[in-house]
């Protein structure tokens, strides 16, 4: 048992409810998480309460369930999907509720099933969500995603130590990583968030027009939309309610034009996708398009991703992390989004978030489009960034200054 683990799993869900999911005392909180996880929910309940919560409720979910699905169901069922389960995210989320999403997944949990029907389930998945995903991502409520260890990811992380063992030390990690472990983590993630703050508001005081992105195996230019908005993971819901959309987070983001790309960029880090990795692949685009790629291992699920919608073979984020970032330095690969994308500068294929566009969730489809904002069922991060990654941007003069060398800010905030 690790030193003082209740204790910090205490801090884990007084952070959670507290300052990240930043739960009012008007709200509901909805939270889906695994069953492992039950010893956090327990925890985040008895804090959601006494912050006067009016109602928790939870969506349990267990992977041996899901794998059960791929091994026995019917071969051609894997378009069913249960639409009761996302109206009622959708009808939490309209009537004001918070959401917090616990995720925790073996990402190897369905790596000798079929590619296919794991894509057919993911983009029915997709379809049948985009109602509540579509206001979520306009920040319709205060929301928030963690982690949380289970044996199978842990195993992944830590492949040479027992179940036990791994569970721990991912915990451990977990706990740095998050800075549970500092004196006053609620101080220290305040200190966090105000730096994230001001790098995002440099970044919006340039508005260039576009990033270069140099590095082994890249030479990329992606171009910037006029009016786009550098964010941090620091955001406020429609109501005003400022919270931390995941943690960890280390990242600015904002939206690329969805037509204009030129070049090529080598992922630095495996992709999991729906459970099962795409590996050392590349992506070559043209006017914001991807038309070639490679990959080492995950090819067909690679390409069954571009070809999820005609959205998914564009752009939809650009998000910078220094090398030097907590995560990076753990040297770790973690086989999870949520940690690795927080690890690296990464860019995501598919939806682009309205809300990195000025105005941007007021516009019509085709307002948003012709600004250059891409749509997609689909929004998959992947990492391109590492040590030997160099990104310019362009100013509107076309002069070129230096946004990052060697993967490190090259500018002070
Ligand atoms: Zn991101
Ligand atoms: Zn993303």
């Amino acid at each position: 048992m690790l030193e003082n683990f209740d204790r910090n799993l205490q801090k884990y869900a007084d952070l959670i409810v507290n300052m990240w999911v930043n739960l009012q005392p008007t709200q509901r909180l909805l939270i889906r998480a695994p069953i492992e996880a039950a010893p956090l929910v327990e925890k985040v309940t008895i804090s959601a309460y006494q912050a006067s919560a009016r109602l928790v409720t939870v969506i349990w979910s267990h992977d041996p369930l899901e794998l059960a699905r791929f091994q026995y169901a019917p071969r051609d069922s894997f378009e069913e999907f249960a639409s009761w389960i996302s109206d009622g995210y959708y009808q939490h989320i309209k009537d004001g509720h918070a959401l917090l999403s616990i995720y925790a997944e073996d990402p190897d949990l369905l790596k000798e099933q079929d590619q296919k029907l794991i894509g057919i389930a993911m983009k029915t998945r997709m379809q049948k969500t985009s109602q509540f995903s579509s206001l979520l991502s306009k920040n319709a409520v205060n929301w928030n995603v963690i982690s949380y260890p289970i044996p199978g990811w842990a195993r992944k992380v830590f492949p040479r130590l027992s179940d036990e063992l791994a569970v721990e030390k991912l915990w451990d990690t977990i706990f740095d990583i998050c800075r549970i472990k500092q004196a006053d983590p609620l101080a220290a993630w305040k200190e966090h968030v105000r730096q994230l703050v001001s790098r995002a508001g440099y970044m919006n005081q340039k508005q260039y027009t576009a990033l270069k992105y140099s590095g082994p195996g890249t030479d990329l230019t992606l171009g910037l939309p006029e009016n786009h908005i550098w964010l941090s993971a620091g955001f406020a819901s429609q109501a005003g309610i400022p919270f931390i959309a995941n943690a960890p987070t280390e990242e600015i983001f904002t939206l690329p034009h969805k037509g204009i790309g030129e070049g090529t960029i080598r992922a630095s880090m495996p992709l999991n996708y729906g459970g099962t990795l795409i590996e050392d692949f590349s992506l070559t685009f043209k006017d914001g398009k991807v038309i070639g790629f490679t990959a080492e291992k995950g090819q067909e699920l690679l390409k069954s991703l571009l070809d999820t919608d005609e959205g998914a073979s564009h752009l939809g984020e650009v998000a910078l992390v220094p090398h030097s970032s907590p995560i990076s330095q753990s040297k770790l690969l973690f086989y999870n989004t949520l940690f690795d994308e927080n690890a690296a500068s990464h860019i995501a294929l598919g939806r682009a978030y309205r809300f990195s566009l000025e105005g941007g969730v007021a516009m019509s489809e085709e307002q948003f489009a012709s600004a250059g904002g891409n749509y997609s069922l689909a929004h998959v991060d992947f990492m391109v960034g590492n040590s030997e990654m160099n990104l310019d941007g362009i100013t509107k003069d076309g002069k070129t200054e230096p946004v990052m060398r060697k993967g490190e800010w090259a500018f002070e905030v």
